[in-house]
């Protein structure tokens, strides 16, 4: 049974992650590495469920019944009575390695530790500690308390038991699982980054302006966002990463990410969350 989960990175995913999972009565710890990135992402909690208060489909003793389930930490060793931790630091393998050592050394041994990676192999995630049975992706989607996909994916070694447990928690907190194979970018950013991609070539190559562009894709295509509207909400430094392990693991240059999105990340233009990307906040 899973009670109580720790979750790694209080970041734009980590405290959505947060917040639903308190919302369906987990106790929650979430940690981050300064007091400062987990007051953001309390107040992005906070500021979130009132929203739900507003429109009366929360009542103010829940939402505070909910962000009392949240206890912040700089902590990691507060995360040890966790019986599922879900990592949630950036797309970088060398920092979601360290994570994952350490977890692996500090939780009980019954413990499942997933991450919400992007595109990164959970097999190779799971190796990197001594149970990569109890190894899983958890990829939720952003924003997470309205999005009710769950890509759940299997590394090699992953038990049947530890996809059952997560399977039913993700019903639990509201979601639907749907199943991938272990291949990078699983199903979702393997469709939807060459896409963002390509609107970003089509942007460098004076093809069009960035809103006709993304109109075009939400009038022609009945997408609810054009796609340079998108790249900025998800952040183009994790459209760049993702790209990077799609070009590098499958190794066709469909894959080669956009000059334009490179010089973006770069200026440390990084979207909605750094105030300009492909648009100014
Ligand atoms: P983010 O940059 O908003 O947040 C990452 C957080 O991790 C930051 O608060 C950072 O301080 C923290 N962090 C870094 N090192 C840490 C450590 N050692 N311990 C604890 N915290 C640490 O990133 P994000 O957009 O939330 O992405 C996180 C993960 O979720 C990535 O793997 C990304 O690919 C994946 N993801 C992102 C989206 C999206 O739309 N942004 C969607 C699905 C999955």
């Amino acid at each position: 049974m899973i009670k109580t989960i720790g979750i790694v990175g209080a970041g734009t995913m980590g405290n959505g992650i947060a917040q639903v999972a308190a919302r369906a009565n987990h106790n929650v710890i979430m940690r981050d590495t300064q007091d400062s990135f987990l007051e953001r992402g309390m107040s992005a909690i906070d500021k979130s469920l009132q929203r739900d208060v507003d429109k009366e489909r929360l009542s103010g003793e829940e939402k505070a019944a909910i962000i009392e389930r949240v206890r912040a930490t700089t902590e990691l060793n507060d995360l040890a009575a966790a019986d599922l931790v879900i990592e949630v630091v950036p797309e970088n393998f060398a920092i979601k390695q360290e994570i994952f050592q350490a977890l692996d050394e500090m939780l009980k041994p019954e413990a499942i530790i997933a991450s919400n990676t992007s595109s990164i192999s959970i097999t190779k995630l799971g190796a990197t500690t001594a149970r990569p049975d109890k190894v899983i992706g958890m990829h939720f989607m952003n924003p997470v308390p309205v999005m009710k996909l769950i890509e759940v994916i299997r590394g090699i070694a992953t038990s049947d038991e530890t996809y059952q447990s997560i399977k039913e928690l993700t019903e639990k907190l509201g979601k639907t699982p749907l199943d991938c194979q272990d291949s990078p970018g699983f199903v979702s950013n393997r469709i939807l980054l060459p896409m963002i991609n390509e609107a970003i070539f089509t942007l460098y190559e004076g093809v069009a302006t960035r809103e006709s562009i993304d109109g075009i894709m939400k009038l022609g295509m009945a997408h609810p966002m054009g796609p340079l509207t998108l790249a900025d909400f998800i952040g183009l430094d994790v459209c760049l990463a993702i790209l990077n392990v799609l070009h590098s693991e499958l190794g066709d240059p469909k894959y080669r990410p956009c000059p334009l999105l490179k010089k973006y990340v770069d200026a440390g233009w990084l979207g909605r969350k750094s105030g300009r990307g492909f648009y100014e906040y």
